[in-house]
């Protein structure tokens, strides 16, 4: 469903056929009947206007109308108060006699649905027509073909089978993986290590298993946990702390127990922020006093350009304070949905302990491939082909940003990760700019999903887009904003 103002829109992707036999009136009057009498669009839910319909269905609009009228004249369709249609309420017995009224159910869930924004990228991000200028993901271009092929031919001589794996996942990959942390200095063992489905899911899993209700997770502000409900979603609240060059504030931080602080200390997402050495050192001994546990999320710490960021906050740890998530999605697959968390033990058992009773574990295919790409030696030759691929990216869009918008805004140049934090210099309505931007197939994430506050920013990647793309979505949205300055 669309949102817009507040209001939700039935979703359609079907189009009447013009070569039926059928008038074209009369398959959308039976498209909406099934839509409706099967239950998929529920009692009270909207209907775009005949206008949007006509773009939907590619018909005149006369042929809407005439359908709209034998929709209501059946009682299928009423007209809200709004001067909008609705799906109605109880008129259509025989249509709706078995239909539970879903809506009331799917509003009484926990989990808080996503914001508008982002409920929109996420689904124009599967239409190809679209230039994602912030798309937190690697290019398919740089997707290594011939590497992952190779692992999975040697996949089916290792694998004995495809059963249920422990609750902290496949040994084999907990053990690469130990190996694997201990060269960034994270000395951690097997049984330290939880393989989850993404570190996403290390995510939820904290929420549900070490927070209580109404506790406080302190983390940058912006950063990537503002655009998720995972926390909120379970009762806790987010509070954000800001930063300076040299990353986090800690000493803003006030904190009278039972909170956690989340903290993305290189290559920030969103801002691309590194966190100096010194500033680790101060906030992990400041943390170590108050008692204060650090989940430490390192999504993007293997992508450097060109010297490798300061040793992560686990390395630094050796009293337990940090709780390291790591990720193949950044640096490999987001499709493999595999992530890790290295803790200790007892909590990393705690949240296996859920995690069997959420999914029973990761997809087995994926840690074995996992396994097998931490091992192989090829991995490292990708890796440093994929930074220089990633900065010449990376300079592409500073290229860009030099042509376009030297006068519009001012933005951070990245060592590492995938994004540029790009503030414009005065204040612009950004629903505005996101949603002219969407009409000229340009998708945007919009600063203020990472944030606490209005910030008239805009998360910039140049991971996903291919470089011309870039620059010409960067010229167009340049454009868009001039526009809108007046
Ligand atoms: N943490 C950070 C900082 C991220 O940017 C992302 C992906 N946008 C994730 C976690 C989640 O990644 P995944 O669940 O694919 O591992």
């Amino acid at each position: 469903m669309r949102k817009e103002a507040g209001k939700k829109y039935v979703t359609i992707d079907w189009k009447p056929d013009r070569m039926a036999k059928e008038p074209l009136y009369r398959q959308i009057v039976e498209y909406i009947m099934g839509k409706v009498g099967k239950g998929h669009w529920t009692a009270g839910s909207r209907i775009p206007s005949q206008r949007e319909l006509a773009g939907l269905f590619q018909v005149n609009r006369s042929t809407v109308v005439t359908a709209m009228e034998e929709l209501y004249a059946f009682g299928i369709l009423e007209s809200d108060f709004g001067g909008g249609t609705r799906v109605a309420a109880g008129t259509w017995p025989m249509l709706m006699a078995k239909a539970p009224d879903w809506n009331k159910y799917i509003r009484s869930g926990n989990f808080r649905e996503n914001q508008p924004a982002i409920q929109t990228i996420n689904k124009l991000e599967m239409d190809s027509r679209y230039i994602r200028l912030g798309t937190g993901e690697l290019a398919p271009e740089l997707f290594p073909r011939e590497f992952a092929e190779e692992i999975m031919l040697r996949l089916p001589g290792q694998i004995p089978s495809l059963n249920y794996i422990g609750p902290l996942g496949l040994l084999r990959l907990r053990e690469a993986l130990s190996d694997y942390l201990s060269k960034k200095g994270i000395f951690v063992k097997p049984s330290e290590l939880l393989i989850t489905s993404g570190s996403l899911q290390a995510l939820q899993l904290i929420s549900v298993s070490v927070l209580q209700p109404g506790s406080v997770v302190f983390t940058e502000a912006p950063t990537y946990l503002k655009s998720l409900y995972v926390f909120q979603s379970a009762g806790m609240k987010l509070s954000g702390v800001s930063m300076d060059r040299e990353g986090l504030e800690y000493w803003k931080i006030r904190q009278d127990g039972g909170a956690l602080l989340y903290t993305i200390p290189t290559y920030q997402n969103p801002t691309g922020t590194v966190m100096s050495s010194q500033r680790r050192k101060e906030l992990l001994d400041f943390c170590e006093r108050n008692q204060l546990p650090i989940i430490e999320d390192d999504a993007y710490g293997e992508l450097w350009f060109e010297d490798a960021p300061p040793r992560s906050l686990k390395a630094l740890d050796k009293g337990g304070t940090v709780l390291y998530l790591g990720t193949i999605s950044k640096t490999f697959a987001p499709g493999l949905r595999i992530g890790w968390v290295a803790g200790p033990e007892a909590v990393v058992e705690r949240m296996g302990d859920i995690k069997m009773q959420v999914d029973y574990g990761a997809s087995s295919v994926s840690q074995w491939m996992l396994a097998e790409i931490l091992r192989s030696p090829e991995y490292s030759a990708y890796l440093t082909k994929l930074r220089r691929q990633l900065k010449e990216r990376r300079d592409n869009m500073l290229r860009a940003l030099e042509l376009y918008f030297r006068e519009l805004a001012v933005w951070n140049v990245p060592s590492g990760g995938f994004y540029i934090w790009c503030r414009l210099k005065k204040p612009v309505n950004m629903e505005r700019i996101f949603q002219k931007a969407k009409k000229e197939f340009l998708l945007l994430n919009p600063g203020n999903i990472y944030d606490f506050k209005e910030n008239y920013a805009l998360r910039l990647s140049y991971a996903y887009a291919k470089p011309e793309q870039v620059e010409e979505g960067i010229r167009t949205l340049a454009r868009i904003i001039r526009e809108e300055l007046g």
